[in-house]
């Protein structure tokens, strides 16, 4: 009932200890330890459960784990991991707090979102990215552009996934996922949190998740 009972690893325990968390909110218990495990995963978390830390932090450590390269710097960025949100202002805060969580790991997060000016964010993606934090629009701008390749992603989340859908994002999550299904076959996880599970959600779900585990905390 402690996150010394989970192993995520010695930089992200010591990161845990310095944001002053002491005990997991019942999400990140129950999320945790399945995401370590390597499966995928449909969970319900509403705003506040600490689910960013849930998916943030087996993806960090999963990351490290996996003797991460340096982040190429060609002008295409490969990404290991991506999650996506529906708004600039959760990206945001997905992407500060992922940065607290990932400090002295050597591990790279950078935020992508609409509504602000493309190069600011092109210049960032340039300096090496290992968990690209987005929105779906901008994302996909960045794929036409031939700025960033899904080709290398272990790590999908998708956060607030039934808003996505409600704010019209569906084709271009269908069109971000279907990039990560080309070849070379990667090993991908993938974490969908929603608040709410309507049909669409639940289709999202079987046409991305594998074998997945359902968990409403
Ligand atoms: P979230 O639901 O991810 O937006 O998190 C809500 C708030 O709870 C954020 O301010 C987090 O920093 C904080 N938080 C998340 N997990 C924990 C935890 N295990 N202990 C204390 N605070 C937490």
């Amino acid at each position: 009932n402690t996150f010394s009972d989970i192993d995520l690893g010695e930089a992200v325990d010591e990161n845990i200890r310095r944001c002053k968390y002491v005990k997991p909110t019942p999400v990140q218990r129950h999320t945790i330890p399945i995401s370590l495990a390597g499966r995928d995963l449909m969970a319900c978390a509403q705003t506040g459960s600490g689910k960013t830390a849930a998916f943030c932090f087996p993806i960090i450590s999963g990351i490290m784990r996996g003797q991460f390269p340096r982040p190429p710097r060609p002008r295409m960025a490969f990404p290991l991991a991506l999650i996506l949100s529906p708004t600039r202002e959760l990206s945001c805060q997905i992407h500060d707090e992922a940065k607290k969580f990932s400090y002295q790991t050597g591990v790279k997060v950078v935020v992508a979102y609409g509504g602000a000016p493309i190069n600011q964010q092109l210049r960032e993606l340039e300096r090496g990215v290992h968990i690209l934090v987005a929105t779906p629009g901008r994302l996909v701008d960045l794929l036409e552009r031939a700025r960033v390749s899904l080709q290398m992603i272990r790590y999908l989340a998708l956060d607030e996934a039934d808003r996505m859908l409600d704010m019209g994002f569906e084709p271009q999550i269908r069109k971000i996922v279907q990039q990560m299904d080309m070849p070379p076959p990667g090993v991908r996880q993938t974490m969908l949190f929603s608040a709410t599970f309507p049909k669409e959600i639940q289709r999202l779900a079987s046409d991305f998740l594998s074998n997945y585990i359902f968990l409403a905390v």
